[in-house]
Order: structure tokens, then C-alpha cells, then sequence
């Protein structure tokens, strides 16, 4: 088979079925795909003509997938810390929201996704107001995306005045972006506090009708299982299971409040969760029980959350974070070992998104891959690289972010972005919020 281009580097993490990890490795990739994976030399002999890109002292990796995020909210990082969830998001985002235009929301979320290229993240699962500016943007960027709309019973909204109108939007996405190589659509209620039964059944048809898939925030609280209970008289995920949400299409983000029994549920309708550790230790929303959830079979992904809630779009610091948190909360060291953590950044992230075709290097899998150097003087010397990845890195490591095969970043220029524009153009975010 021809191959392009070989990238080689010192060390490379497959994530394969063995999570194989290899020296002097090499990368051949054929347009959007791996064509193959080994050592340098061997490589260079099967492909003899293909153009070589040597990263010498750098470790190859899988793409990071962001699994739940709300871009355009870079807009607000560090807007408003420190408070509670419904604090935060009834008295100080909710009405700056109100206060959005597409411009704006598109501008947010190309900052976001300039922040996620540079510290190696390739795909992204993303819920907003106005969407469409966010499709916009990772068409442009070039990073891979599962994209959705985000609804409450609100109305009027910023995206809809009605339902009607909501489904509208929904429609034409579909039509829009059909068949696109690296962005699908998904059908995002906001949570089970900012709907009906009604809005959610009509959402999951919404999904099966245009073909999309169906995400939610769910659990996220115990305050919101106690109103769960009182409202509906079952905890949130029964409820979702009773609205026949529980499909296998459907990932559900931060699942913090969850039990057992909760975890068989999601495991028996093959839903996907997503961990949003950062969000939920700022929040002070609580700790999600990632054991129980992988014991139930439950696949978990990695997700920061928004850029207001975070603070940042950068997945080696929630691998870092996800891999303490963890830790101190049980007082049990062998708590989410750096190995667990990042599968979940990677293979997991590819479940939540359901999309088999990324989450590790292996013939056949989409050419979605980062590369960190090792020459910085925190990621030396190097005992396990796996380890080094996980608690050691920054993001300011990342040297090369490829999406499709395609270099959307190498060295400290972005190729699908004009960044010190854009650097300019993020300044308009303090008049808006004083507005
Ligand atoms: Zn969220």
C-alpha cells in the first residue's frame, strides 16, 4: 500500500489492544489513514519514496479527544469563578448568554479550538447556543467534532423562539452536514433540571429521524438527583431509561451522583459517559465514580468541560487531574493509574464520540495523531512515557497536532488559523461581558 509521509520519533504509544509502546518508532500515513506502525527502519524501507518527518527526541501518541466541552465559552474564562453550580449559572452565565450574537459565539469558539489544537487535542464533543458557528469553525480548523444544539425548555432562546423552530435548526444541520468526513451531528438537551419529559422524548426522535446522536449532561449533582426524585420519583438515570433515552448512540457527561444501579442501566443500554474531573472539583459538584462506571462496562471518556468552568481546553491537564483527583479521594494511590486515564483521553473519548476510527495508531485507523518533545526540562528523564504524559506535561510540549492526516499545527504555527489575529479579535470579549 503507498504511503505520504513517515513520522518518526523516539517513542511511540499505540494504544493497540496491548498498548504496545514502541522505540525508534514510525508512523507511515496514506491521506486521512495509517497505513502503518514500527520501527524507523523497517519503515523506511517499505516506504522508500514517502517524504519523512523526524521528530527525534518526541513521542508519537493518539490524538486526545475532548469528549464534552462548550467552546465558545472561552468568551467568559474567568468571568466568574468560584461559586456553585446554580449560582454560577443563574446570576452570572445565563444573562451574559442572553447577550450573544453568532459573531461572537464563532469567535469563542475558534479561540477554544486554536487552545486545543496547540495542546493536542484532535476531536471534540461539543453542546452550544448557535451552533452553527461552531460547525463553521471546525470545518475550518480541521479538527474532528460531534456537534449539537443545545435546548431547554426556555423559550424564547437565543438559537430558537419555539420548539418548532428548534427542530428546524436541527433539520437543517443534518442537511447541512451531511456526509461530512470529520464532523457529525448529535442532539444535545441541556440537562433533566432544564426540561420536560415532553422536550426529551421529542429530542431522542430528533436524533433518530436526522440520523444524529444524543448527548446530555446528566447526574452532575446530588442536588439535581434529590429534585430528580421529588419531580419524577426516580433518580436521573432511571428517568432517562424510563423516556427510553438509554440508546447506544447516547453519551452522557459528567455522571458525578451515580450508583450501581445507575451504572448497570448506562451499561445495558451501551450508553457511553464522559468525566469532567476539573469542572466537577471547580464546581464543587462532587466525584463520579469511574470505577463503577468501568466495572458496569460503562466506556468513559475525558472531557473539560467549558472554558468557564475549567479553566482551560487542555487535555493533558485533565489526564493530570483526573489521575489525582482520584487518588486523594479514595486515600489509595492505585486509584486511575496514568495507563487508565489515558485510554480514557483517547480510546474512550473514541467510544463517546462513537467513533471507532480514531483513540489509537494502528493500520487502518484515521490519521489522527499529536507529538510531544521530550527536549523540554519536565519531560526528563524518561522512565515510563506513559507517565511522563500524564503527570508530567503542560501542553506546552505539544510540537505536532495532525487531524485526517492533515498538519494543523507544527512548531509553533497553526496552518488552518491565523492566531495573532485572532489573539486581537478575543480583546472584543471584555466589552461584551460589560455591555
Ligand atoms: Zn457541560
Amino acid at each position: 500500500m503507498d504511503c505520504d509521509t513517515i513520522y518518526t520519533a523516539d517513542y511511540l504509544i499505540t494504544q493497540n489492544d496491548a498498548g504496545d509502546v514502541l522505540r525508534d518508532a514510525a508512523l507511515a500515513i496514506a491521506g486521512d489513514s495509517i497505513v502503518c506502525v514500527g520501527h524507523e527502519n523497517v519503515l523506511s524501507i517499505l516506504y522508500p519514496n514517502a517524504e519523512r518527518v523526524d521528530l527525534g527526541r518526541a513521542v508519537l501518541m493518539p490524538g486526545l479527544v475532548n469528549a464534552h466541552t462548550h467552546v465558545p465559552m472561552s468568551l467568559l474564562r474567568g468571568y466568574s469563578d468560584d461559586k456553585a453550580l446554580q449560582d454560577w449559572l443563574q446570576k452570572d452565565i445565563f444573562p451574559q448568554e442572553a447577550k450573544l450574537a453568532p459573531e461572537l459565539v464563532e469567535l469563542g469558539a475558534r479561540f477554544s479550538l486554536a487552545e486545543m489544537i496547540r495542546t493536542g487535542t484532535t476531536a471534540f464533543y461539543d453542546m452550544y447556543m448557535l451552533e452553527d458557528s461552531v460547525f463553521r469553525a471546525a470545518d475550518d480548523m480541521g479538527l474532528r467534532a460531534v456537534l449539537g444544539e443545545s435546548v431547554t425548555r426556555f423559550f424564547p432562546s437565543l438559537a430558537a423562539t419555539d420548539v418548532e423552530e428548534y427542530c428546524a435548526r436541527v433539520r437543517r444541520y443534518a442537511d447541512e452536514w451531511k456526509g461530512h468526513p470529520r464532523i457529525r451531528q448529535a442532539v444535545v438537551p441541556h440537562a433533566p433540571y432544564t426540561t420536560t419529559p415532553e422536550l426529551l422524548r421529542l429530542c431522542r426522535d430528533l436524533a433518530d429521524e436526522t440520523g444524529s446522536l444524543f448527548g446530555m449532561h446528566l447526574a452532575e449533582t446530588p442536588q439535581e438527583t434529590e429534585q430528580c426524585l421529588k419531580e419524577h420519583g426516580v433518580r436521573p438515570v432511571a428517568y432517562c431509561e424510563k423516556l427510553g433515552l438509554l440508546q447506544p448512540d447516547a453519551t452522557f457527561f459528567h455522571l458525578v451522583d451515580i450508583e450501581e444501579e445507575d451504572a448497570l442501566l448506562l451499561a445495558e443500554g451501551r450508553c457511553a459517559g464522559v468525566h469532567n474531573p476539573a469542572s466537577n472539583m471547580k464546581l464543587a459538584s462532587g466525584v463520579a465514580p469511574i470505577d463503577t462506571l468501568l466495572s458496569a462496562r460503562v466506556p468513559v471518556g475525558l472531557g473539560t468541560d467549558g472554558p468557564a468552568s475549567n479553566n482551560a481546553q487542555n487535555m493533558l491537564r485533565e489526564m493530570y487531574v483526573a489521575a489525582l483527583l482520584h487518588k486523594v479521594y479514595h486515600l489509595d494511590p492505585t486509584k486511575s493509574p496514568a495507563k487508565q486515564v489515558l485510554t480514557m483521553a483517547t480510546r474512550g473519548g473514541a467510544e463517546a464520540l462513537h467513533e471507532p476510527r480514531i483513540g489509537s495508531l494502528e493500520p487502518g485507523m484515521k490519521a489522527d495523531f499529536i507529538a510531544l518533545s521530550l527536549k523540554e526540562p519536565n519531560m526528563q528523564p524518561v522512565h515510563n512515557i506513559i507517565s511522563q504524559v500524564v503527570f508530567a506535561t503542560t501542553g506546552a510540549e505539544v510540537c505536532l497536532t495532525v487531524v485526517d492526516g492533515k498538519e494543523l499545527y507544527r512548531n509553533g504555527q497553526f496552518t488552518t488559523c491565523d492566531y495573532p489575529a485572532l489573539l486581537e479579535e478575543i480583546q472584543q470579549a471584555i466589552a461584551w461581558t460589560r455591555r
